[in-house]
């Protein structure tokens, strides 16, 4: 099954759960634009190669388009159709006044000198032009792309319309009008949305075990939340295997040692293991961070977490949590749990469209609020119509998109 099937199969569980008009279902299962850009760039050795990139534009009944841009070799139309309604939902789910887009380019950044990689910004920033602006839709960061790529599609954006124009993309570094709070604030959140259910579900960080899939920039920031708060993290693995160790992993060093070497480096006691082996060890909270259906029908009877923590998009499928939810496992999904990075980008759209710098208290201040909101509204819904909180989740966000549909 594609990550777009599975998509509009939540899509097509929610609506059966609630009334709907049938128009709201009908735009809500194709984009309103799609953008599929084959642009040049200058390589090193100069010659010129010719990439493939993407910006989907879903829906903006509730305001401009907003999503990330990936970078990965293995985007393509249909993860980023996927991303791109998932960006939709979330919006709505956490209540902040944007609709959903997404954008990818087919690449591996690895394969790329830094020069390489800016012209490449550049370019497909001159190739989408036409479609993004403060108003219209406003890219972000997500797999592989960082704030000092934000700040060269900013600068790009400035150079062809002529004025700086800083709420055109968030993520930018805090040098160029990025937030303060912005790089942490995904993992942030979602370890706000944890803590909401952390009593009713009866986890202490004394005997509850954490294993964090993806040590990326959430990733990261979760392991460390996690392990500040006393909780014992005994696994973690990046696209080249991980490391566990029941005791408890040494997060700190882990994430200077991948800092140093842009490797997961073996901590003392720790020991190797597969990306497959992560999903399936015994422990209380899983948090997939990296990329979509990691976990599927064929290795969900073997996941035993109690409770899956959803930071990347789309890394369950729905077969896979059928399977889950029938033993009784807590799925919190992806369009609440990783929310608090698009809400605090519109934190960061908001102080550069007044003018203002918050600090990190500040921002996230307002972001916690927004977070807890968004989970009380999601609890609610699931506990109102019998059903679990992915299906929630999407009946919170599909009410407001009516709502915002109207006339
Ligand atoms: P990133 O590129 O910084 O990190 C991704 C990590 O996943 C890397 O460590 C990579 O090595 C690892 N990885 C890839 N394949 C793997 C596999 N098979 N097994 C284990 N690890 C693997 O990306 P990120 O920004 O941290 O995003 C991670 C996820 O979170 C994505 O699904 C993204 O869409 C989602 N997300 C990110 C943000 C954000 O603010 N960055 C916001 C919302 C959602």
């Amino acid at each position: 099954m594609s990550v777009f099937s599975n998509a509009m199969r939540q899509l097509e569980l929610a609506a059966s759960a609630v009334q709907l008009r049938p128009s709201v279902i009908e735009r809500l299962r194709r984009p309103e634009r799609i953008v599929d850009v084959e642009f040049p760039v200058l390589m090193d050795d100069g010659n010129t190669r010719f990439f493939h990139g993407f910006r989907v534009q879903w829906n903006r009944a509730r305001g401009p388009y907003k999503g990330g841009i990936r970078f990965h070799p293995g985007t393509d139309l249909d993860e980023v159709k996927a991303l791109s309604f998932w960006m939709t939902i979330k919006c709505a789910v956490v209540n902040i006044p944007f609709g959903g887009g997404k954008g990818g380019v087919a690449v591996d950044p690895k394969d790329l000198s830094k020069g390489e990689l800016e012209r490449l910004t550049r370019s497909f920033t001159r190739a989408i032009v036409d479609v993004i602006g403060p108003e219209k839709d406003v890219p972000a960061p997500d797999v592989n792309t960082t704030p000092e790529i934000m700040d060269w599609v900013a600068d790009e954006y400035a150079k062809i319309v002529g004025h700086p124009e800083p709420a055109v993309v968030t993520g930018k570094s805090v040098a160029h009008g990025g937030s303060e709070g912005r790089g942490t604030a995904t993992a942030y959140g979602a370890y706000v949305v944890f803590d909401f259910f952390r009593d009713k579900l009866g986890f202490d960080p004394e005997s509850s075990t954490v294993a964090v899939q993806g040590f990326g920039n959430v990733g990261q920031e979760l392991a460390r939340l996690f392990h500040h708060h006393g909780y014992k993290v005994v696994a973690v693995s990046d696209s080249h295997g991980g490391l566990h160790d029941e005791e408890g992993l040494d997060v700190p060093a882990l994430i200077a040692g991948k800092k140093q070497t842009g490797r997961l480096v073996r901590t003392p006691n720790a020991r190797e293991i597969s990306n497959e082996e992560l999903l399936e060890l015994p422990c209380g909270i899983l948090a997939p961070c990296a990329l979509e259906n990691a976990i599927t029908a064929e290795n969900a009877e073997q996941v035993s977490a109690k409770l899956i923590l959803e930071v990347a998009n789309g890394p369950t499928t729905p077969e896979a949590e059928m399977i889950l939810l029938k033993r009784g496992a807590i799925l919190i999904p992806d369009v609440l749990a990783n929310a608090g990075g698009v809400a605090t980008s519109f934190l960061e759209w908001e102080q550069n469209k007044i003018g203002e710098h918050w600090s990190e208290q500040e921002v996230f201040g307002r972001l916690k609020p927004m977070m807890e909101d968004a989970t009380f509204s999601v609890v609610q819904a699931s506990e109102t119509h019998a059903v679990a909180l992915r299906e929630a989740a999407f009946i919170v966000a599909l009410g407001r998109l009516e709502k915002a549909m109207e006339g």
